[in-house]
């Protein structure tokens, strides 16, 4: 088990220590096993959908279905204005069947966004109208006693990758008779491993680890609420689409003010984040998450003494861009759990998840971030202020004083050695931690 703080010390000594939710990981790794197990490519992911519904009513919380399948649950609170959501992803990334190939192989196009690389040498599932059948994705030149070094130099991309079934076929006929056609959907097996270290090596952990993260906090806080509803509704959201672009785009209520999403933190030598604790993420590709509730969920990571780092992403969208684009007027945040080569081969270790659902739980029972976003509209009382100084004002020149603009000296030059910048900028992977 890695205890050792990565992200550690404290950055806010006049936060208040709250004890830390104690998670039930055998529960959280034990979903997370089943929830891998389903597969559930966007698209087809009906099945994952009636599992995780399963889970709910067994777990005691109600929910309703879009038409389409997405899930929207909910822990009621003592008010129901303003409410919030907590949304993880049920689909993952996957593939299709675009042509049947004389040679009796099938050409593929990905679902979602990932690299032909990592799909090269996958075990696959593919799911025709009548059936199933299982198979491998191969590069075009599969064999290094027939091609040598040919190998080595064909491009890598969609392209250069085939399914080759493993049943009788061996023309285009032969899979047709088989029951395959274009458009079958291809999930790809995840092939799991949870070591004795605490570490799990799987496809999909984005985002079946934050469905069960999510799950394991509403387990945690049904457990620990001593019967008392949380301070305001809190609806557990389970979207079908999010690797597609479109994940939470219908499932919100207007009313709701605030959304957490739950996805995964990149790994990387550029990034901060850390496979062993929580990422707070400023801002993605879709641009900055909102201040107050980012802010509110960094305070509670130190008040609860739950390890975390703060991170931005480059090439990265989540279910909060997806919710903010269909029109919802909501505040947004993502807390991500580590993991390393995601949309490739995905690792990750139970201590990050322990430490995502901890400040999900803390988030669940903490009240509304901003009372006044119970309204969609209302004045300027109980509007929240940023952090804010107050610029002085250009000195002006007196009238008769004479000023070369073009030799002037900046006003930053003015007090050297007087700028607090610096101050609070922890060097990257040394940000805030435990308090107490
Ligand atoms: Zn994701």
């Amino acid at each position: 088990m890695m205890t050792q703080p990565l992200h550690n010390t404290t950055d806010a000594a006049q936060d208040q220590y709250h004890p830390r939710p104690e998670i039930d990981l055998d529960y959280l790794t034990e979903l997370l096993k089943e929830l891998l197990a389903i597969p559930s490519p966007t698209g087809y992911t009906d099945a994952i959908v009636r599992y995780v519904g399963k889970e709910l009513k067994s777990l005691g919380i109600d929910f309703e279905l879009t038409r389409r399948g997405a899930i929207r649950a909910t822990l009621p609170g003592r008010t129901a204005k303003p409410n919030r959501a907590i949304v993880a992803h049920v689909d993952t990334l996957g593939a299709m069947v675009t042509r049947l190939k004389p040679n009796g192989r099938l050409s593929v196009r990905p679902i979602g966004t990932w690299s032909s690389r990592f799909a090269e040498g996958c075990r696959v599932t593919v799911f025709n109208d009548a059936g199933h059948h299982r198979g491998s994705l191969i590069p075009l030149k599969a064999s290094g006693h027939v091609y040598a070094d040919e190998i080595d130099t064909q491009p890598v991309n969609w392209d250069q990758l085939e399914v080759r079934v493993d049943d009788l076929s061996r023309d285009e006929q032969e899979l047709f008779h088989n029951g395959l056609r274009v458009g079958d959907y291809i999930a790809i097996d995840p092939q799991p491993e949870f070591t004795d270290h605490g570490y799990i090596v799987s496809r999909h952990l984005d985002d079946k680890a934050g469905v069960a993260c999510l799950l394991a906090a509403a387990k945690y806080v049904l457990e620990h609420s001593d019967a008392k509803p949380l301070p305001i509704d809190c609806h557990l959201l389970f979207t079908i689409s999010e690797e597609v672009g479109s994940g939470a785009s219908t499932v919100l209520h207007r009313d709701c003010a605030e959304l957490v999403a739950i996805d995964n933190a990149t790994n990387a030598p550029e990034q901060n984040s850390s496979e062993y604790d929580v990422t707070i993420t400023m801002m993605d590709a879709s641009g900055p998450f909102d201040y107050h509730l980012t802010q509110r969920l960094l305070k509670l990571a130190r008040e609860h003494g739950i390890l975390h780092g703060r991170d931005v992403f480059r090439h990265y969208r989540c279910d909060a861009a997806s919710a903010v684009e269909a029109g919802n007027d909501i505040r947004t945040a993502l807390v991500c759990f580590g993991v390393d080569s995601s949309h490739g081969y995905e690792r990750t270790h139970t201590d990050s998840l322990a430490c995502v659902a901890r400040l999900i739980a803390c988030y669940m029972q903490s009240p509304a971030v901003v009372p006044r976003d119970a309204d969609q509209m209302g004045p300027l009382k109980g509007f929240p202020k940023q952090q804010h100084i107050r610029q002085p004002p250009e000195p002006q020149p007196h009238h008769s004083e004479k000023v070369d603009r073009r030799t002037a000296s900046p006003r930053a030059e003015a007090s050297p050695g007087h700028d607090n910048a610096d101050a609070d900028r922890a060097p990257a992977g040394f940000e805030s931690g435990g308090v107490g």
